[in-house]
């Protein structure tokens, strides 16, 4: 058996996951999705274009070999270590195992020759990692440590330092003194879990689990568990006080003293009273008022005979805002809905965002006076960011910051939900309303659009402009919940009245 680079970053991400790569019932995996792919694919192009740049032209030699086949992988690095080669890309590190533990294999995305004497002659290799991130991450710096070790013992020479390549930042040295026992640490942990036959536990966290291959198989056991990972604001740290306290379900937790809970710092750090009525909305299936003028504060969400519900799309990577999605709702004074109609402002390619931009804005002024509803900062933020571009004028961008409103604060200030996140689609999947492709979100949205930009697949833009609609759709859908609730409100104070 063996633990490699990528059994490592696995491992520092979730226990469980690199057990159920390596041994878990494959028919439960979802294939990887189209986003994950397009970060792969720009991560190898982003790797690629690094070692051209740094590299005269033929200088980096390439190792190949038979996939799975490590031994000729190591065999060949060897023999371009042996021969000086200035630099090796995608080299094979091999330390093989100890009792009853298992081969380490590395693959550096670089080995680059120093000066330094080894068991090669009068030079030796020092690993280069080269990475999309920004920031060194932790487990950057691990894997880089895993590297030098790796390297130390094949060509028995210290290495002076590891580098990571970071983008668009300064190279980043690796502190190999201070990683270097949180790796051995890491690797023996990983191996204990590699070797046994027990499947770690799970634990449901939206950052870790988002784009895991596994969700769909840890979070079908969590709801069968009813397992408080699920439960909004219970993070791993706090986790494992609750677990130690024996409260691993929602009722216990519901049902807990906030004073006991108090105690410790990592519950109270946030809010025990919330902890607990969001178990107890989660356990009774019901909305729970977070506020004691929670109705009061309903009855001020802006209302007008025209409503607008607005939804950005964007490709972070080419910073673009490609669409700008807006439900126009129009009201007689009863309140009766005269007219639901959807429009989409178009950049079909990154160069036309301005075009697009400038529609969009003509588009908005025919309606100065209506509430311009969105879901979280990110459409007022754009808004200021677009103007600034693209070189319009503050007063007219500030006209329509000004008209926001975002229900995502909206729902966070006044309620808990018994949903498992906040996210749009959660909420308004809890108040009934589904989106058409129930696989679309926004990351597959950016995967749809690059795809369009490659093949000119026009069926992509519409898959996204549906998709666009519904987060219109699901927004509206939550405004006309808040304005159920305040009407339901005040017919029972008029009847007690
Ligand atoms: S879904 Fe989450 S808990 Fe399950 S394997 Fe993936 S990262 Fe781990």
């Amino acid at each position: 058996m063996v633990l490699t680079t990528d059994d490592l970053v696995l491992y520092k991400r979730c226990s469980r996951r690199v057990f159920l790569e390596r041994f878990g019932d494959s028919s439960c995996r979802e294939s990887t999705s189209g986003f994950v792919r397009k970060l792969q694919r720009d991560s190898t192009d982003h790797r690629r274009q690094i070692i051209a740049n740094w590299s005269e032209a033929g200088s980096t030699q390439r190792v190949e070999f038979p996939k799975g086949d490590w031994n000729s992988g190591a065999a060949e690095t060897l023999r371009l270590m042996e021969a000086g080669a200035p630099l090796i890309s995608r080299g094979v590190l091999i330390k093989p195992a100890g009792e009853d533990g298992l081969d380490w294999i590395g693959r550096p995305h670089l080995l680059v020759r120093s000066p330094e004497p080894s068991t090669f002659g009068d030079w030796s290799y020092r690993p280069v990692d080269i990475r999309m991130g920004k920031r060194p991450k932790l487990e950057y710096q691990l894997v880089a440590t895993f590297h030098t070790i790796l390297l130390e013992m094949i060509q028995e020479t210290p290495v002076r330092y590891a580098e990571i390549l970071l983008r668009g930042r300064s190279p980043h040295r690796v502190d190999l003194f201070t990683r270097r026992p949180q790796l051995l640490e890491l690797c023996g942990d990983a191996e204990t879990v590699l070797t046994s036959d027990t499947l770690p536990e799970y634990f449901i966290s939206r950052s870790r689990c988002s784009l895991c291959p596994w969700l769909s198989q840890c979070h079908s056991q969590a709801q069968q568990d009813q397992h408080i990972s699920l439960i909004p604001g219970v993070t791993p740290t706090r986790y494992r006080v609750l677990a130690a306290l024996g409260m691993t379900d929602l009722g216990a937790i519901a049902k807990a003293d906030p004073k006991d809970l108090a105690k410790y710092p990592e519950l109270a750090n946030g809010g025990v009273q919330n902890l607990i009525n969001q178990a107890r909305s989660c356990q009774e299936k019901r909305p729970v008022p977070r506020r004691d003028d929670t109705w009061e504060q309903l009855r001020q969400l802006p209302k007008s005979s025209v409503e607008l519900y607005y939804d950005i799309e964007a490709e972070p990577e080419r910073s673009v805002d490609y669409l700008h999605g807006v439900l126009v709702v129009k009201r007689d004074l009863q309140r009766r809905v005269i007219s639901e109609k959807f429009h989409a402002f178009w950049a079909e390619t990154p160069e036309e965002e301005g075009t697009a931009w400038n529609r969009f804005v003509e588009f908005m002024e025919q309606y100065p006076d209506a509430p311009i509803f969105h879901f979280c900062e990110y459409e007022p933020n754009t808004l200021g960011k677009l103007g600034k571009r693209h070189g319009t004028a503050a007063k007219q961008v500030d006209r329509l910051r000004n008209r926001c409103v975002d229900l995502h604060a909206w729902v966070t200030r006044l309620f808990f939900l018994p949903v498992e996140g906040y996210a749009l689609k959660q909420i308004a999947a809890y108040l009934g309303f589904s989106w058409r492709d129930s696989t679309a979100n926004g990351s597959q949205a950016v995967f749809w659009y690059d795809q369009w930009l490659e093949t000119g697949d026009r069926q992509l833009l519409e898959t996204i402009e549906i998709y666009n609609e519904d987060d219109c759709w699901g927004t509206y859908h939550i405004a006309k919940w808040f304005e159920g609730l305040a009407r339901e409100d005040e017919l029972a104070i008029a009847e007690t009245a």
